[in-house]
């Protein structure tokens, strides 16, 4: 795909010189983000709103690669491993020199979640009367992962603009969402073959799940009215359980919720959810869909609708 990459290639300069200028109006939002360590301090004392990435160059492969949608509520649904389609040019990645596992090199799809993901949406739709964001790769793992650094999740550059599109997405609406609301909730949704009958929760062991855990103390994400706890409800077999074991080693959260968690200076509570067999099949779909759209309801509601309020 060279056409896509120089169009890419070209916008870069531009993006830089809009950046510094942000920069320089608005020096005391950026060298807080730059110079502040990523904790909890750095988003209490965040001061919004934080500049929007400029819009990127698009074309009808990339919207088709990287499926996105815009929303209106503080929730954002990513997905980066369900996609089946092939990148136009890339062959298939080798990983050479590249160690294997769960942080490393690995080319299986997670079968059905990006159509999970779509459902996922539209519940969320139904029970809040609007729509989340949502980043979803309809991209082949085996040519591109999401879910890694950029020196891990591709080979051929002209899958760069694809993961481009992926990343700068979700920088957008991580922002939009701080800007509008200060905190949100981001879902990261993935698959794993060694349990098909449980989901692992993934937040780096609370990490990413940071500022929720500043405003609302440990229960907010190990107690019967955390995220886990309210789908433990619903009847998913849910892992660490009981709550206070650490996280499955392998399952604890990838680039994507640690890009975009809540220990970062701009960035959302992030859960990424590693789904059995059983939640993502065809048959599943629907009901999985409703009970994590109602889960996400219950959750807006002690944690993010009270300060939706105050922050209007
Ligand atoms: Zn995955």
């Amino acid at each position: 795909m060279p056409f896509l990459a120089h169009r890419f290639s070209e916008s870069i300069p531009r993006m830089h010189s809009v950046l510094k200028l942000v920069a320089k109006e608005a020096f005391a939002v950026w060298s807080l983000l730059v110079i502040a360590p990523s904790t909890v301090t750095a988003q209490a004392t965040l001061t919004v709103p934080v500049p929007i990435p400029e819009a990127k160059p698009t074309s009808p492969e990339l919207t088709e690669l990287v499926v996105v949608h815009q929303g209106d509520i503080p929730i954002l649904i990513s997905a980066p491993h369900g996609g089946t389609l092939p990148i136009d040019g890339v062959p298939p990645r080798e990983g050479k020199g590249l160690k294997a596992g769960p942080s490393g090199f690995f080319t299986g799809r997670d079968g059905g979640t990006q159509e999970l993901a779509e459902a996922v949406v539209d519940a969320i739709e139904r029970k809040f009367g609007k729509r989340p964001y949502a980043v979803i790769a309809a991209s082949h793992r085996k040519h591109l992962d999401p879910n890694r650094p950029p020196e891990i999740a591709y080979e051929d550059q002209d899958a760069k603009p694809v993961y481009d599109r992926y990343h700068h997405s979700m920088q957008t609406f991580t922002t939009r969402i701080v800007n509008d609301f200060r905190h949100g909730l981001l879902l990261d949704l993935h698959g794993q073959g060694s349990k098909r009958d449980t989901v692992f929760r993934g937040t780096s062991n609370g990490k990413t799940v940071d500022a929720l855990k500043g405003r609302f103390g440990e229960q907010a994400i190990v107690g019967e009215k955390s995220l886990f706890g309210l789908l433990k409800q619903k009847g998913w077999k849910v892992d660490p359980d009981p709550f206070d074991d650490k996280e499955q080693s392998g399952f604890t959260g990838g680039y994507i919720v640690k890009t975009y968690g809540s220990h970062n200076a701009v960035g959302l509570d992030a859960y990424q959810l590693e789904l059995g067999a059983e939640y993502r099949s065809k048959a599943a779909r629907e009901r999985i869909a409703n009970q994590l759209a109602d889960a996400a309801f219950d959750y807006w509601q002690l944690y993010l609708n009270g300060l939706d309020q105050e922050s209007n």
